[in-house]
C-alpha cells in the first residue's frame, strides 16, 4: 500500500516551498509539505510501523480436538459424548438425535 500513490504537486502554504502531497490539492485549502505537516502534526500517534501487538491469544478458538463429555442422550438414552460439559437437569443429545432435531428446524451443521 506505500509507495504507489498519486502525488499532486502543490505548495506549501506554511513555508512556501513546492512540495507533493499524495491528495489533490484543494483551491483555497492550506497544504502543507511533508516537513510542516509533520511539524504541525500532534506529537502522539506514530504512524508507520510501531504497535504489532495482536497475535497471540487467539489460538484458544483453534485448538485441536474439543474436549469430549460423557452424557446419556435424552432421547434415545443412549451414552454417548457430547464436545460441551452436559448441564444438570438439561437434557443431552447424541450427535444423532441433535441431527434429527435440528433437521426437523433447519440446516444440518454439526
Ligand atoms: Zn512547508
Ligand atoms: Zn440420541
Amino acid at each position: 500500500m506505500e509507495g504507489d500513490r498519486e502525488m499532486h504537486k502543490a505548495v506549501c502554504s506554511d513555508c512556501g516551498a513546492e512540495c507533493e502531497v499524495p491528495f489533490v490539492p484543494e483551491e483555497g485549502k492550506k497544504v502543507r509539505c511533508s516537513d510542516c505537516f509533520r511539524k504541525n502534526r500532534p506529537p502522539r500517534r506514530s504512524f508507520g510501523g510501531g504497535g504489532r501487538s495482536f497475535g497471540g491469544g487467539r489460538d484458544r478458538f483453534n485448538r485441536g480436538p474439543r474436549e469430549m463429555h460423557k452424557a446419556v442422550c435424552a432421547e434415545c438414552k443412549q451414552e454417548c459424548e457430547v464436545p460441551f460439559k452436559p448441564t444438570e437437569g438439561k437434557p443431552v443429545l447424541c450427535i444423532n438425535c441433535y441431527r434429527n432435531k435440528k433437521n426437523q428446524s433447519q440446516e444440518d451443521e454439526f
